[in-house]
């Protein structure tokens, strides 16, 4: 049996188990109060736990009726995270249950401020932290690993959500996406694996925080940095022969050379070009089944020409030219702006990834400009600078179009480029929105929206499950294609007619389960998985999927 084949339980045979205490202080094994008589008889634990048996279902109660009396989220994050080191199960099981409310507080928005008071609120560490003074004992460090990595997110924390470079700080995010990879498409936690490379940080308060975690240096550069991010891959690759490697928040500068580098050769992504790509290109195949219109015929705007609006452009132009447009007139139909206007061929010192994007055209330097002067269907927001979807804005797109697509994507919520009760308003409940943060639902005119993020979460766990189950070499385009279909056809129409244009959160492992199939059905046929073909693939992949109940000890 592979390491990637182990059964989703951990092992539990008592003469393997450690015993009384031992088992209270580790996570992956502790139930807490609800171990059975037997089981305290068996295991030790008699007289070290209260005598009254719970089931887990009453803890899951339990903890949730805490976490709701917390003052605010960002301490309930840290509860969550404590029931994390204590109670693996019991953690999980809270977040499967209760993903609308729990997602929010384990990752964004909660997890940005998170982050950005990690040295404060630091209690256990969790995952590997790689600085550049690891250069040369790479290996020796991921040997510490105790588990068999199946999937690693790997940051080095120069652009954190919105938020920029917040250094070794930013562990946060790689540790609460691993929690939703497990959470929501049942990757088993033991499988996953988050890694800080910490090569310094430039952001001058944390290198005078009395409480920063790390190194506390200026940010490594040029071929150090390269020769780092090598020896981590090599190593990880060579430790755990099947890992997949998610790149997350990576600077521009680094994201995309990375991405280009490894993408060929080694199962790797990037979620913020990649899986943001598929998300938002699943909201407009939503919006479009409301318009009736096609996907060829749309012109879609970006403010913002990073990352995420290069990812999505580019899985447009794909889709666009898998429906029979010429790449050429594909491209012509996407727009980034930035923070100097709108992205015009001739501009200097254009960044390579933005060149694609360089049409001919007359300079502007104001986004409700360019929206005159280019007429969009559809507006997507990923520049991460809060309210730049005007009312101006938004009346215009609502003048241009019967049902303008607007996306406002950027996070955390501070960063929003409107909120859904703006869009919803200055459009007169005519927008198809999507957010990148959390909004409640609207009424408006009698009529309730109910607004619904855009968020990775529903693509990347499922494209890690695809990948894991067939043992992907490597992850294409085509994979994300697929993933942004598998997404779209949940989507019902009872979604669509409250303006929602993303399934309920609660369906989440439903979606990843079919996501996944999707994409290990890519592997299989494309030649890249690796051992024979299952009989029944989605099967294959449910069949796979972590379910956080209490193994039976005895
Ligand atoms: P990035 O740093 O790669 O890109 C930001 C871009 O915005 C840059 O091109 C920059 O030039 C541009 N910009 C800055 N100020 C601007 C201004 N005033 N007007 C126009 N453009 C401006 O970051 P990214 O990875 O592309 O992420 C951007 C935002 O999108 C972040 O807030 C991130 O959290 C969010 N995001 C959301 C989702 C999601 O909800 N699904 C996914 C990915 C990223």
């Amino acid at each position: 049996m592979t390491k990637l084949e182990r059964p989703a339980a951990i092992p539990v045979a008592t003469d393997v188990l450690p015993r009384g205490f031992a088992v209270l202080q580790d996570p992956t094994l502790n139930k807490g109060t609800a171990f059975t008589e037997r089981e305290r008889d068996a295991l030790g634990l008699r007289g070290l736990l209260p005598p009254h048996v719970f089931s887990q279902d009453e803890q899951a109660d339990r903890v949730l009726k805490y976490i709701r009396q917390l003052p605010n989220d960002l301490e309930k994050h840290i509860a969550l995270n404590a029931l994390h080191d204590r109670n693996e199960a019991l953690f999980f099981r809270v977040i499967c249950d209760n993903i609308d409310e729990i997602q929010p507080l384990i990752y964004t928005p909660t997890v940005g401020l998170a982050c950005q008071k990690y040295g404060l609120i630091f209690q256990r560490p969790r995952g590997l932290f790689i600085g550049s003074n690891d250069r040369g004992r790479v290996a020796e460090v991921l040997q510490n690993w105790p588990y068999p990595a199946g999937l690693i997110v790997v940051t080095d924390g120069e652009r954190i959500l919105g938020l920029g470079d917040l250094g070794a700080n930013g562990m946060g995010i790689p540790v609460g996406k691993l929690s939703l990879y497990a959470a929501c498409a049942g990757i088993h936690p033991n499988l996953c694996l988050p890694v800080m490379l910490d090569v310094g940080t430039n952001n001058g308060e944390l290198l005078t925080d009395p409480y920063y975690v790390g190194l506390r240096q200026r940010r490594v550069r040029g071929e150090a940095y390269d020769e780092l991010v090598d020896e981590f891959i090599t190593a990880a690759r060579r430790i755990f022969p099947e890992v997949v490697i998610q790149f997350e928040d990576f600077a521009n500068h680094n994201a995309f050379r990375l991405l280009a580098r490894y993408r060929d050769r080694i199962p790797v992504f990037n979620d913020d070009i990649q899986g943001t790509a598929a998300v938002a290109l699943a909201g407009i195949f939503s919006a479009l089944r409301i318009t009736g219109g096609e996907l060829t015929a749309q012109k879609i705007l970006f403010l913002g020409a990073g990352e995420a609006a290069t990812g999505i452009a580019n899985l447009v132009v794909s889709a666009m030219a898998a429906q029979g447009l010429a790449e050429q007139e594909a491209l012509r139909r996407c727009w980034l702006t930035d923070s100097r206007g709108l992205v015009v061929k001739g501009r200097a010192d254009l960044a390579e990834h933005k060149q694609r994007y360089a049409h001919d055209h007359a300079p502007v330097g104001d986004f409700l400009a360019a929206i005159q002067a280019l007429k969009p269907t559809a507006i997507i927001g990923v520049a991460a600078v809060g309210g730049t979807f005007t009312r101006e804005v938004l009346e215009e797109m609502a003048r241009l179009n019967e049902r303008p697509i607007v996306f406002a994507l950027s996070n955390p919520t501070s960063k929003s480029e409107c909120t859904a009760e703006e869009a919803y308003r200055h459009t007169g409940g005519r927008a198809l929105f999507a957010c990148g943060s959390p909004f409640d639902p609207v009424t408006l005119g009698g009529k309730t929206f109910v607004p619904r993020q855009g968020n990775n979460s529903y693509i990347f766990p499922g494209v890690g499950l695809g990948a894991i189950a067939s043992r992907a070499r490597k992850i294409t385009d085509e994979m994300f294609m697929g993933a942004a279909h598998a997404l779209a056809h949940c989507v019902t129409e009872s979604d669509l007619e409250q303006g929602s244009l993303y399934p309920a959160l609660p369906r989440i492992r439903e979606v990843s389960a079919g996501i996944g199939a999707k994409v290990a059905q890519i592997a299989y046929r494309r030649g890249l998985a690796t051992g024979p073909v299952p009989q029944d693939i989605a099967a294959d992949v449910k069949s796979r999927m972590y379910d956080p109940v209490y193994p039976s000890c005895v």
